[in-house]
């Protein structure tokens, strides 16, 4: 074994989870990164994220927020999420919460819920922070839609998917201010 190379534990919480879970963690492990295909309009609306959110306007956040939603899911050719954004945070026990993924489970249609203003300052959220809470709820989304997953987990692979999408998007590249 080549000295100096260790690979990344497994979270201890993964050997807590019953069997059935472990074998859904195991495949989101599996699944490092998404074949997003970022074409010129995503890239744009993404490009348009700064600028709506510096309107403090939800409404104009979450036009740009759904291209960026539909734009991904039309690439993976998986089906829409309707996105919600809305203003302020609601507290939770710990913090406040940043984003929410709904699945429909056969009843209407697969939601997220974004909030774009901080709990505890009322401050709009920054740039990468919100297109970051944008993309994780996809990657939820796209967890039972692409990958076919029973559950959605916060396994290393879906952290590590939704790294994939941040930088598939280009989103480093804007200029956030
Ligand atoms: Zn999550």
């Amino acid at each position: 074994m080549a000295v100096g190379f260790r690979p990344p534990a497994r979270p201890t919480w993964y050997r807590r989870l019953p069997a059935a879970l472990q074998r859904v963690a195991a495949a989101s492990d599996r699944v490092t990164s998404l074949p997003l295909g970022a074409g010129s309009a995503l890239r744009d609306a993404v490009a348009g994220l700064p600028a709506a959110l510096a309107t403090g306007r939800p409404q104009d956040v979450e036009a740009v927020a759904q291209r960026i939603g539909n734009g991904i899911c039309t690439s993976l050719r998986v089906p829409q999420v309707v996105v919600r954004v809305e203003l302020r945070r609601p507290p939770t026990g710990r913090g406040e919460l940043h984003g929410l993924y709904t699945p429909a489970n056969g009843r209407g249609r697969d939601v997220i819920r974004v909030w774009m203003i901080t709990a505890k300052r009322g401050h709009v959220v920054a740039y990468r922070t919100f297109l970051r809470t944008l993309l994780h709820e996809i990657c939820h989304h796209l967890d039972y839609t692409y990958l076919h997953l029973r559950d959605s987990l916060h396994t290393q692979g879906f952290y590590q998917r939704e790294s994939s999408l941040f930088h598939a998007l280009g989103a480093g590249d804007v200029d956030s201010s």
